[in-house]
């Protein structure tokens, strides 16, 4: 559990995040809010550019305009009404007349950038180039250590550790938390491809799988594809551009071999989810506390709905306010958890009415039949938009 450090004396403050991808960028401008000192440990030197989630739901929408956040990022289009495993579902449908109902279109990246500059400006010291390697638990602290790249071992210790590290968390592996859960055994590939002219087309279901497509404005087009009966294979990296065009070439029949690959990604329904978020002084969130398919962009919304779960209340018991945490991180770990194991499963159900094949054609026309219905539309439209389970004192945030 412990790594070996040089540091003489630990640097100390209330809060230490690990992680700034948006979950901890938006936790640490949180903790700020509320009064506690954070520092967050980033590895990475420089924001990623990569292509991820770009979709966002009612209850995100409320805590990113609480915050003013919304306001930085400026107009976002209309997500359009959304989809439950490929079937219709209209998002605005969850809590008709909101301002915010139904999915709106962001790209992670530009919200990571929002979010920093929103977090930075309150005060949280974002200390890129840190990797964190090592974690122990003392009654009245926690000492992380890791490696600055350029300058070796460092150690930092706080009242609390926050691991938003992402999937392969190391926080919660130093923290000895379980992570049980099922491995893949559904994987889609996907491809943003400049240089192709194919048509748009939205979960279109073939005999030997299923495609979509969509051209982004700037002429490139996102393909994705799955492959009825290919399992996962073993993968240290993303699928080749050769791999995409014979499985799009198979299940639509077109060739796309001509474009020029941008972006290569493959993602799969690997589910797995903490056994509980919160050991001692050590506390997890967004990615780190459940691994889930990006199926409709619940990845990334139900981490920010951690987060905001999360800050006010660790804020006030690490700046020694015990009495505004109320039940404190018991709370917290009791009502993320629950809304998690509840999303996973909403997400497991996507991907096998989605990613299935033949032998899911009964179960999704009874579904469809059942989502013609306003109560069960509207049921399934409050889960995905975060807009149920939500006890009154989780829509407050700390004092400005
Ligand atoms: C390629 C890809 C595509 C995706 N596509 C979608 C999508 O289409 N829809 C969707 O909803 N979701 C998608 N996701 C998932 C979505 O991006 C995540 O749910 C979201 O980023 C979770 O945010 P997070 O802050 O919890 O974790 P992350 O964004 O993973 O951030 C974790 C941060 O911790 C840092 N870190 C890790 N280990 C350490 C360490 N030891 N020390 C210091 N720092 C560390 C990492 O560098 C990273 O910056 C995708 C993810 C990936 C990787």
């Amino acid at each position: 559990m412990t790594a070996t450090a040089r540091t003489a004396t630990p640097d100390r403050t209330d809060v230490i995040v690990v992680g700034a991808g948006p979950v901890g960028l938006l936790l640490a401008g949180d903790l700020r809010r509320a009064g506690a000192r954070v520092t967050v440990l980033e590895q990475l030197t420089a924001p990623t550019t990569e292509s991820r989630a770009s979709t966002l739901h009612t209850r995100t929408m409320e805590i990113l305009a609480e915050r003013g956040v919304l306001d930085r990022l400026g107009p976002l289009p209309d997500g359009g009404p959304g989809h439950f495993g490929g079937l219709p579902l209209d998002l605005r449908t969850a809590v008709p007349g909101h301002p915010y109902a139904g999915q709106w279109k962001c790209p992670q990246t530009r919200l990571e950038a929002a979010l920093h500059t929103w977090a930075t400006g309150l005060g949280a010291w974002v200390r890129r180039g840190h990797a964190v390697t090592g974690l122990h638990q003392y009654p009245d602290r926690v000492v992380v250590s890791g490696i600055e790249l350029g300058a070796g071992p460092r150690r930092f210790a706080a009242s609390y550790v926050v691991g938003c590290d992402g999937e392969r968390s190391t926080v919660r592996q130093l923290a000895g938390f379980d992570f049980p859960g099922d491995d893949a055994t559904l994987e889609m590939l996907r491809a943003d491809v400049a240089g192709i002219g194919i048509p748009d087309r939205r979960f279109e279901r073939h005999p030997h799988g299923l495609a979509t497509a969509h051209r982004w404005p700037d002429g490139t087009t996102r393909v994705m594809v799955h492959l009825h009966g290919t399992p996962p294979g073993p993968r240290t990296g993303p699928p080749s551009f050769d791999e995409v065009v014979a499985a799009w070439a198979k299940v639509t029949g077109e060739d796309i071999g001509h474009g020029t690959p941008v972006w290569l990604n493959a993602f799969d329904d690997t589910t797995r989810q903490a056994d509980r978020y919160v050991k001692g002084r050590v506390v997890l969130a967004g990615d780190a506390a459940h691994v889930q398919m990006p199926v409709g962009g619940q990845a990334l919304n139900l981490g920010l709905q951690d987060a905001a779960a999360l800050g006010h209340r660790l804020a006030a018991l690490a700046t020694g306010r015990p009495a505004e945490a109320g039940a404190g991180l018991d709370d917290y770990d009791r009502l993320r958890h629950r809304v998690g194991a509840r999303t996973l499963t909403g997400i497991r159900a996507q991907s096998r009415l989605l990613l299935g094949g033949p032998e899911v054609e009964g179960l999704r026309a009874v579904l469809a039949e059942l989502l013609g219905l306003d109560q069960a539309q509207g049921h399934l439209a409050r889960a995905i938009s975060g807009v149920d389970l939500l006890p009154p004192h989780d829509t407050q945030g700390a004092a400005a």
